[in-house]
């Protein structure tokens, strides 16, 4: 796609941290013409990793997660429609119509609708509260709000989102108990060994973990839930399912563009050509032939809307390579990833050990480094990033050992 001109009106579908992020980067790399927002939600564009986090801990109040101020917004001159889904796409014309029935007429169009949280409900209780809007947290910090310290809540889901909110729980006072259905937690993204390492986090805080548990029922009572379980049953003061994500992207069937668990794009981005997609959404195909990859990682997205407003701004691309990066806060410890490690990649732990706490790994393929992923050692993985950046052959990053230098 080339740059934008005076005359190109863009519409940004979905105000999250994506869309938000392209549209404040159109206007940073020079673009003057139209950029219309469009977001489902009420609310102003706000970031949702403090949400299990530090909004859920009861630390921060919920002004804290904006991105951005009404009157910022108003001196960017971008038409931010809150409240307005988009609820069809002709990708070729790139027209938007939104659910009041009014239509957009857009030269170039940016989907940025990220996930939603994968709905879980057992045969009694209906859908159970899950995390992933402001709303939601809004909702769950009401319920924890009429609980004493010492009560019992319980997640279901103990991956990076379920182990956060359980964090966060426990730093209220209150007793998080989590259910995972696995043998262990993060198996999926990390591999065995890696999970491994980190199966006694929770344990390192006090905070319950049960492995290998399938949830039968979940029973609402007076102020209280029975949590069936295959061998037995706990009760809880509210229960929180954090089970994954899930895309909604019926909408965009029959706009012309490829769909495959996400939006097919190319590496600069585009789906179409008037359209692109990007954040959460976007399945990038990042080598020819093969399928692409979708990330949902804060700063894949933000990486993504730098990229494209400086593509579509006509400015420079950014010199610096486009490592994708992860993290988690959890149990009192911060886990973080770099490149694009797979958990049946070869791992060897170069700094700290599991028990000590404290380690840092790399991955490699074919005896090239994939990534690295670190347990509270945050300096010795940015001293790996270069190698992770490079692809460098994993006998060279071992003898250059840059992070014990
Ligand atoms: C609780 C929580 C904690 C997280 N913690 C971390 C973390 O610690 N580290 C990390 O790397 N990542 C974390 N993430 C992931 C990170 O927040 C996402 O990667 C990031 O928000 C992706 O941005 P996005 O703009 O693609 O999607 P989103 O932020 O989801 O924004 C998409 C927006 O589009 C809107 N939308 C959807 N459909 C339509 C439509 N048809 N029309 C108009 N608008 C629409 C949605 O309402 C939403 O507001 C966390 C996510 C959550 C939920």
């Amino acid at each position: 796609m080339d740059g934008l001109g005076h005359d190109d009106h863009v519409v940004v579908v979905g105000a999250g941290l994506a869309g938000w992020r392209l549209a404040e980067g159109l206007r940073r790399y020079g673009y003057v013409g139209r950029v219309t927002v469009v977001g489902a939600e009420p609310h102003l564009p706000y970031d949702r990793p403090p949400l299990s986090k530090q909004v859920l801990a009861g630390r921060w109040e919920l002004e804290r997660v904006a991105l951005v101020g009404e009157d910022r917004v108003g001196e960017l001159g971008i038409d931010l429609r809150r409240g307005a889904r988009a609820v069809a796409l002709d990708a070729a014309s790139g027209e938007v119509t939104l659910e009041d029935g009014s239509r957009l007429r857009a030269t170039r169009v940016a989907l940025a609708v990220g996930v939603e949280a994968r709905a879980y409900s057992t045969p009694s209780s209906g859908a159970l509260a899950t995390l992933r809007s402001l709303d939601d947290a809004v909702a769950l910090r009401d319920r924890l709000a009429g609980l004493e310290g010492g009560e019992t809540v319980v997640v279901v889901g103990g991956g990076f989102l379920g182990a956060e909110a359980a964090t966060s729980f426990a730093a209220r006072g209150l007793v998080p108990v989590v259910l995972e259905a696995a043998k262990r937690p993060l198996v999926g993204p990390l591999g065995e060994e890696v999970a491994g390492w980190l199966g006694n986090l929770a344990a390192g805080a006090s905070i319950e973990l049960r492995t290998g548990v399938v949830v039968r029922d979940v029973v609402a009572g007076p102020g209280t839930w029975r949590v069936e379980l295959e061998d037995g049953s706990l009760e809880g003061r509210a229960v929180l399912a954090a089970v994954g994500s899930h895309l909604d992207l019926g909408w965009l069937e029959g706009s012309g563009l490829a769909l495959d668990d996400g939006i097919v794009v190319d590496a600069a981005l585009c789906a179409a050509p008037r359209v692109a997609a990007l954040g959460d959404v976007a399945r990038v195909v990042e080598v020819e032939g093969e399928r692409g990859v979708r990330r949902e990682h804060w700063q894949v997205a933000a990486d993504h809307a730098d990229a494209l407003a400086r593509a579509w701004a006509g400015a420079a691309p950014s010199a610096l390579a486009a490592t994708p990066y992860f993290w988690s806060d959890q149990y009192g410890q911060k886990i973080q990833l770099l490149g694009r490690p797979r958990p049946d990649d070869e791992v060897v732990r170069v700094v700290g050990s599991p028990t000590a706490g404290r380690w840092l790994a790399l991955y490699a393929r074919a005896g090239v480094v994939t990534g690295a992923v670190a347990l509270s050692q945050p300096r010795a993985l940015m001293l790996a990033k270069s190698l992770v950046d490079a692809g460098a052959r994993l006998d060279d990053a071992l003898a250059d050992a840059p992070w014990g230098r």
